[in-house]
């Protein structure tokens, strides 16, 4: 069994049911794992009726069918999981039992995270104060090999540089930036390539659209350092150890600096204060599950930073 590693913030969450405001079982298609899929098929009585129609096999993966508000058809109104009501948790299929956790997989260890995509997640990460660390959730030794340890090592010196608090978050970024060789491109370019990925929710477009930024923001207040940490250190915790199997390192530190600057130009101007951390929650949420929670979005992105 591999090591688990996770923020220090991971034990801390938990799912808010009835009182989430975007719901991940509105919008979402899905997918069920052969074993649960068996399992629903041998139900009986009246929950098993309803699991023959809720379920689809259309496109050859078994799912659940949302209905016309995009809810899934478990999903009472007061915002509670029937599955979970009538069955307990053991029956819900894996990604609901997972969500939003994500994983990374290296030689000798697992690192766990919470996906921004979860408004409770996304709460949970930008309020931390303490600087981000991370834990052993199964004190077993972690093993990596030698191009893994080259690579976290990397990251371990970027956390350094993006948790200095004795320097303000722009002069952090700028040394990021100095570190990973790069050129950010401008937020007119950035936002063009954002622009090009496929949507979830179309009002993400128009809300790029409005997006009126000739450079990338300095953040004067103090309140907004903090979030901005957490979210850069956020996304590369999750996404730095992809360039293991595709080669994309720089392109992929690019994609954090520029994510974390446009979910605060989106926020900075949407805002109606001068520190909205509600909004910049909201906008952290979305821009997650607009663009990096699709493979084909990042992909993308991963290639056109490659071209500019
Ligand atoms: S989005 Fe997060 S808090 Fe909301 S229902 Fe899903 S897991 Fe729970």
């Amino acid at each position: 069994m591999k090591a688990l590693i996770a923020p220090c913030y991971y034990p801390a969450f938990s799912c808010i049911a009835d009182r989430c405001k975007n719901n991940c079982c509105i919008g979402w298609e899905i997918d069920i794992d052969p074993k649960t899929y068996k399992n629903y098929q041998m139900l009986s009585g009246a929950l098993g009726k309803r699991m023959e129609t809720a379920l689809s096999l259309e496109g050859g993966t078994p799912h659940f069918k949302l209905d016309a508000k995009e809810r899934c058809p478990f999903l009472a109104e007061n915002g509670l999981c029937e599955i979970i009501s009538e069955l307990g948790e053991g029956a819900l299929c894996n990604i609901c039992k997972d969500h939003p956790r994500f994983r990374n997989h290296y030689s000798g260890a697992i690192e766990i995270g919470l996906g921004l995509c979860c408004e409770e997640a996304a709460r949970l990460i930008l309020t931390q104060t303490e600087k981000m660390h991370l834990i052993s959730l199964d004190s077993k030794e972690e093993q990596y090999n030698e191009e893994e340890r080259i690579l976290l090592s990397f990251r371990n010196e970027l956390f350094e540089i993006l948790q200095n608090r004795c320097i303000p978050f722009h002069s952090r970024i700028n040394q990021i930036a100095d570190r990973g060789r790069l050129i950010l491109p401008s937020p007119s370019r950035y936002l063009s390539i954002l622009k090009e990925t496929e949507r979830m929710d179309p009002s993400f477009n128009r809300t790029l659209d409005q997006i009126i930024c000739e450079k990338w923001p300095i953040f004067h207040a103090k309140d907004w350092e903090l979030p901005m940490e957490q979210l850069a250190i956020y996304f590369l915790y999750r996404h730095i150890s992809g360039a293991l199997e595709d080669g994309f390192l720089r392109e992929r530190i690019a994609f954090v600096l520029l994510s974390t600057l446009t979910i605060a130009t989106i926020t900075m101007q949407q805002a109606d204060c001068d520190f909205p951390l509600e909004l910049l929650i909201d906008t952290a949420r979305i821009y997650s599950s607009e663009i990096e929670y699709s493979d084909r979005n990042l992909e993308m992105i991963l290639s056109s930073l490659r071209l500019s």
